[in-house]
């Protein structure tokens, strides 16, 4: 398991490091480097929080993380999303994912 830190805004100004787990432990989802690790929430934008909330955050390296949000809907990005949806539906199964995440 990785615990990497992040810092999260909260409130106007004060910011603090929060430790998220990632779900792929602690080496890069796409190329398995332990170079340049970044967290990255798999449901991005207005879902982040639920991504936070649920765990649903991976672990990846700068340059994928990168690439990620230059091309929202690419193939890295419905890799990991697809990922997340399954690891969702098998932890909670008795919660629809297509209501929460909508
Ligand atoms: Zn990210």
């Amino acid at each position: 398991m990785a615990y990497l830190t992040k810092t999260d805004q909260v409130g106007k100004k004060k910011k603090v490091k929060r430790k998220r787990v990632a779900l792929n432990g602690d080496t890069c989802f796409f190329s398995g480097t332990t170079q340049n690790l970044e967290i990255h929430e798999i449901y991005f934008g207005r879902n982040r929080q639920l991504s936070i909330d649920y765990g649903l955050v991976v672990c990846i390296s700068r340059k994928y993380h990168e690439e990620i949000h230059r091309n929202p809907k690419g193939a890295l990005d419905l890799e990991l999303r697809e990922y997340g949806r399954n690891h969702f539906e098998e932890t909670y199964p008795n919660l629809d994912f297509d209501k929460i995440f909508v």
